[in-house]
């Protein structure tokens, strides 16, 4: 059995200040990890606060990004290393954001999850067609070439721990959400894939979310779906009722 995972991303959000008052207004109300895992993945600067505040209550704590090198002349980078000695669990590779303002590409997001794995750090990986590939019909080919390439080289039981996040960069913060059934049809897509470049216990174990404008009125139906183990949200995890309906979805 899966353990679903929600986890917010408050990309280029959030001072110190405002992470230590969010998490005190949702540490005593988060569902059992064992239950639902609940996450915030903040920006580097905030992860400190972050780790404080939610010392003892079942909030999981992801980064947004990291370097594949530990240490070095990297100016501006966060290693993965120091995720780790920070007591860090996830860390969100390759969001479109990233892929397209900062042109990450799959081989970087590939050395990226290398080196995350290396540290104990696990990663997030996010993939997603844009709106002109899925209007050009070739999202499931798109997908599969950005899974195939990010995973290459990493084992069985590497994968079989990974959160996969399948993020249609059409859907983000747009309001406009992919169906129910859109979401379910990728997200077993990617489980088949992993299935067939590894095995059927890594595809069975390995989490795959949805993101793309999930909020507290369409997470129960997203959740219902057999395929989808969680979601990757913006917007409505920035808030903490909106945060607490999202990973209470059960209730
Ligand atoms: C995201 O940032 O990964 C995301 C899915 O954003 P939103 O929920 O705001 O669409």
């Amino acid at each position: 059995m899966r353990t679903p995972i929600i986890a917010g991303n408050w990309k280029l959000h959030m001072n110190p200040e405002q992470t230590a008052e969010f998490v005190a207004a949702v540490k005593d109300k988060l569902p059992e990890s064992s239950k639902v895992e609940s996450a915030i993945c903040a920006p580097a600067v905030d992860l400190d606060a972050l780790r404080k505040a939610a010392e003892g209550s079942n909030l999981h704590i992801g980064a947004e990004n990291a370097y594949f090198e530990e240490e070095g002349a990297f100016t501006g980078e966060t290693s993965p290393k120091v995720l780790k000695e920070m007591g860090i669990n996830y860390c969100i590779i390759g969001h479109s954001e990233r892929r397209g303002y900062f042109h990450e590409t799959d081989e970087d997001i590939n050395k990226k999850a290398k080196a995350l794995f290396a540290n104990g750090v696990t990663p997030i990986l996010c993939c997603g067609e844009s709106l002109e590939t899925r209007e050009a019909n070739k999202q499931e080919e798109w997908v599969v070439g950005q899974i195939k390439a990010d995973l290459e080289g990493l084992s069985a039981d590497q994968v079989a721990s990974l959160v996969i996040a399948y993020e249609p960069i059409w859907a983000i913060g747009t309001g406009k959400t992919a169906t129910a059934e859109q979401a379910e049809e990728m997200c077993k897509t990617i489980r088949e894939t992993i299935k067939d470049l590894y095995n059927e216990e890594t595809a069975e174990n390995v989490r795959i979310q949805y993101g793309g404008s999930v909020k507290p009125a369409n997470v129960k139906e997203i959740m219902a779906k057999p395929n989808i183990d969680g979601g990757l949200i913006g917007g409505a995890a920035l808030e903490p009722e909106s945060f607490l309906a999202l990973v209470n979805y059960q209730d």
